[in-house]
């Protein structure tokens, strides 16, 4: 695997487009096409299969077409075809005017299966399902003949028009290829080209009844468009001899070739668009753009960048060999990118009130802050100071532990971009013994974060000023199962659920200057990490930020570390 910045990447698909270029195999023509099935939202995985049809696409300067692979009725709808190109946009592509749809080609490849029947290589079976099953044999047993391969021509061209006349119900017949059911290679034993389904399709609607399969419709396809080099995933390795086995038949130019890579699969969450609808449809994720999905729809609305994930794509690079990639490798690179260009402001999300006892009551100083230490183009923003403000929570412990050199009864802090503050007592809720109020001084000559008499403090602590804060809702994420491989264990993949998945924190305290945020608008909230204001939350709730990542890799964290 590459983790070098290289501007064009390199792999061994991209070896094989270049040795066609010498060999002027396509006459030096690179066509791709991405081929989603509308039937659920795109995840990262498909990210990958974008950023590489259209990454090839364009360091080759050719075209990548986006073609919706919509030949079931089952489960394809219009709102899946709208989130496909939502998000294929979003990530940073452009197919211009070549988006296509299978089911545009249903006549066409009607036409092709009849000419197959011609060519005698395809026949009309009335085998039950199970009993197709059945004949097709094993891996190690062969298969065995169907009754009805040796239908005539005729016979075959008449059944196969009445199955498209809706004449027969549901499993009744099936037109097969007529390959050889003693292939070593299952797939090549008279593999189904077309079933009979009574469904409505979400676009042809009730025009057809039978829909072709997979290996029949997507080679052809690809034919169709000019596809030069068609990349799928591994799994469809053994069907790549039937992918050539259509195209030679039919003698169709120009000729695709099929080339598969290993498919992306992520730690810590689930890649497979059933499983991530049986998220949704349990009601344990709040839809498929919910940010705690692998989704490019929940990526988005969690604050993650297109940017970062194409950064993530070219990192993990194209192989042969499936792997299981660390959710921690994306989150570094969204980290990356976001710490380059996201406004840094404070926000207390778990707020416990300070009381500076010799500060003013009517007193309020307004602190220019810059934006981001290294990058004084992005400007600065005031930030109010006042006699009673809000710091987090877990950084103050009457009872400091070990290495804790935060607040605590007798030490003193410094108030990021102010004062240096002294804790001098607490006050408790008399039932309850928590505490409620930490009461301080400040030293008013620390404001350049110098005490002019040469002390130190241990550590650097964020701050709201309480009068002028603007309240919001703060929802923090954690891995969504508590395994790396959630398919792979004994119990069924929501037993591993991780309960904890999402926190939601409601009475948040943000220094005013994010008052006027607006939905999708990020910000680095200072030692907490990176923020997102939810583009899909419900109106009426006020602000709600998403965290997008953590500052560093949370799982990696050394407890009780103090960033200084
Ligand atoms: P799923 O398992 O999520 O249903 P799929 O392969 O059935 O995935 P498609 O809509 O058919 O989903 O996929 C469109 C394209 O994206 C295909 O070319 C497929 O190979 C590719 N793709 C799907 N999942 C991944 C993945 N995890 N990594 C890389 N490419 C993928
Ligand atoms: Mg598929």
């Amino acid at each position: 695997m590459d983790h070098a910045d290289t501007s064009s990447p390199s792999d061994f698909i991209r070896d094989i487009i270049e040795e066609d270029f010498r060999t002027h195999k396509h006459q030096g023509r690179v066509a791709t096409r991405f081929p989603p099935e509308p039937n659920g939202y795109p995840h990262i995985g498909h990210a990958k299969s974008v950023c590489l049809n259209f990454g090839i696409a364009a360091q080759y300067g050719g075209t990548c077409n986006l073609r919706m692979d919509d030949t079931d009725p089952s489960g394809e709808d219009m709102e899946y075809v709208e989130a496909i190109i939502r998000d294929v946009k979003w990530l940073g592509f452009d197919w211009q005017d070549r988006l296509y749809f299978a089911s545009d080609y249903y006549e066409r490849l009607y036409q092709y299966a009849l000419q197959l029947i011609r060519l005698g290589k395809a026949y009309v079976c009335d085998l039950s399902p199970d009993e197709i099953r059945e004949y097709r044999g094993t891996l190690t047993e062969p298969g065995r003949e169907s009754p009805y391969r040796n239908r005539s021509v005729e016979e075959n061209l008449a059944l196969f028009e009445r199955m498209r006349a809706g004449e027969f119900e549901e499993g009744r017949h099936v037109l097969r290829a007529k390959i050889d059911m003693g292939s070593p290679n299952v797939t090549m034993r008279d593999p189904i080209m077309y079933r009979i389904k009574r469904e409505t399709h979400y676009r042809t609607k009730d025009q057809w009844c039978i829909y072709p399969m997979y290996d029949f419709a997507h080679c052809l396809s690809d034919s169709i468009e000019g596809i030069t080099h068609s990349i799928c995933t591994l799994e469809f390795e053994n069907n790549r001899p039937l992918y050539d086995w259509f195209l030679e038949q039919l003698g169709v130019q120009p000729r695709p070739q099929q080339i598969e890579f290993a498919r992306l699969d992520l730690s810590y969450t689930v890649m497979s668009k059933r499983k991530l609808m049986e998220l949704v449809e349990r009601g344990t994720v709040d839809g498929w753009d919910d940010p705690q999905m692998p989704t490019l729809s929940g990526m988005r609305r969690r604050g993650y960048t297109p940017e970062a994930i194409r950064k993530f794509c070219e990192r993990i690079g194209v192989s042969k060999n499936d792997s299981l990639i660390d959710m921690a490798l994306l989150e570094n690179c969204v980290r990356e990118d976001l710490n380059e260009r996201v406004p840094r402001v404070m926000a207390v999300i778990r707020p416990l009130k300070v009381v500076i006892n010799n500060y003013p009551e009517d007193r309020v100083e307004e602190f220019d802050c810059p934006y981001h230490p290294q990058k004084p183009e992005m400007g600065s923003r005031k930030v109010p100071f006042s006699r009673v403000l809000f710091i987090e929570r877990e950084d103050f412990m009457e009872i400091p532990a070990k290495k804790f050199y935060r607040l605590s009864p007798g030490t003193e802090v410094r108030l990021r971009y102010g004062y240096f503050i002294r804790c001098t007592g607490v006050v408790k809720d008399p039932a309850s013994g928590e505490i409620v109020e930490v009461h301080c001084t400040y030293d008013p000559e620390t404001r350049s974060g110098f005490a002019p008499d040469g002390r130190k403090v241990n550590a650097t602590i964020h701050w709201v000023s309480a009068t002028h804060a603007v309240q919001a809702e703060v929802r923090l994420y954690d891995r969504l199962f508590t395994v790396p491989e959630p398919l792979a264990g004994e119990a069924d993949f929501t037993e591993y659920l991780n309960p904890k998945s999402l926190e939601v924190l409601t009475a948040c305290r943000l220094e005013p200057s994010l008052a006027g945020s607006q939905p999708g608008n990020r910000f680095q909230f200072e030692r907490l990490g990176y923020f997102c204001v939810d583009p899909a939350a419900a109106s009426g709730k006020g602000l709600v930020f998403n965290r997008t990542v953590t500052l560093r890799d949370s799982w990696a964290k050394v407890a009780g570390k103090v960033k200084p």
